[in-house]
């Protein structure tokens, strides 16, 4: 076997050891078309709202090799987020609770890299390539998790593994190298195979955003609390008292549904978070936003959009975020 070639066994001990709650690797193909297709149908719906860079870079997003010229295999890892019965902060949605994600897996795949690529390179030449993704670039993540073999896309469209949930990010890593095995994906399709007959997530959704066809995201709390700029739907303002960051219903609606904790400490609320009453939440100043939400993806929705998700205007002198 030549040495270039990765040991799969060897990376996936390396990731489960870094954190990281599932691995698996697939040869670096383009997306099956009926995937594809059905992608470009939802776009067609304009269920995508405001995230208008989801129809962007379509051809990438059809072939991981145009994104890493000579890729030869994908890595897809699952990062599990779930809090178990640990306590949470009420109002923010569990990915939210504690350190943005996109620097935690950042640094751990680095890391991973390093520990199990980076050695082909130290020959005295350059030998290879490698692209990390998470969140970053386009590549249908769920696509590829179902392509190694990780579980399923379910009728919430959230990625299931099966007898765990939804409580994972996604991330992969484009390689130009070759592993000594691949895995297969579970089930024959990516869409709804493991569900079965259950529809508990779809009558788990108050606003009838999953629908048999996909989710139309400009329903959907999450997108609404997070993305949506502008004012919420009337309808909507009840619904968001419970949670005003996002949105846990569907995934705790699912039978597969779990809780197992995670074990990467970073994703734990911290003591502040956890104490924040609605009363404070209330009389959130941009000061406190800031503590609050240092280095959280909660960031991603703006002081404005914070304080419009709790019923709440900017003061004045709260111009910056
Ligand atoms: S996150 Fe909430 S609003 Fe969005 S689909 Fe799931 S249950 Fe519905
Ligand atoms: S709740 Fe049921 S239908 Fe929805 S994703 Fe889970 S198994 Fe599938």
């Amino acid at each position: 076997m030549s040495s270039d070639v990765l040991k799969s066994n060897n990376l996936k001990a390396e990731a489960l050891s870094l954190g990281f709650s599932h691995c698996g690797v697939a040869p670096a193909e383009p997306v099956d078309e009926a995937y594809m297709a059905h992608y470009e149908q939802w776009l067609r719906h304009g269920w995508q709202g405001d995230m208008h860079y989801m129809e962007d870079h379509l051809a990438l997003r059809r072939d991981p090799r145009l994104l890493l010229p000579g890729a030869r295999s994908v890595v897809s890892l699952l990062m599990s987020y779930n809090p178990g019965l640990e306590p949470t902060q009420k109002g923010i949605a569990w990915y939210a609770q504690g350190r943005d994600y996109h620097d935690v897996i950042r640094q751990r795949l680095r890391t991973l890299v390093g520990q199990t690529v980076a050695p082909v390179f130290t020959e005295g030449e350059v030998k290879g390539a490698f692209r990390i993704c998470v969140d970053t670039a386009p590549v249908m993540e769920k696509y590829w998790a179902w392509r190694c073999g990780l579980g399923w896309i379910g009728r919430h469209t959230q990625f299931v593994v099966p007898g765990e949930g939804s409580a994972f990010f996604l991330a992969e890593l484009l390689l130009t190298f070759e592993f000594d095995h691949y895995d297969a994906p579970c089930y024959l399709a990516p869409y709804h195979l493991g569900c079965g007959t259950c529809r508990r997530c779809l009558d788990a959704c108050p606003t009838h955003a999953i629908t048999d066809s996909g989710l139309d995201a400009r329903r959907c709390l999450s997108y609404l609390t997070i993305e949506h700029r502008g004012s919420l739907p009337d309808d909507v303002r009840p619904l968001i008292r419970e949670c005003f960051y996002g949105c846990d219903r569907c995934l705790r609606a699912c039978p597969h549904y779990r809780a197992i904790p995670t074990a990467v400490l970073e994703f734990r609320p911290t003591a502040e978070l956890l104490s924040m009453s609605d009363a404070d939440w209330a009389g959130l100043s941009l000061e406190r936003y800031r503590q609050l939400f240092r280095g959280s993806a909660v960031k991603r929705a703006k002081y404005e959009g914070l304080l419009r998700n709790l019923g709440r205007t900017a003061e004045p002198d709260d111009d910056q975020r």
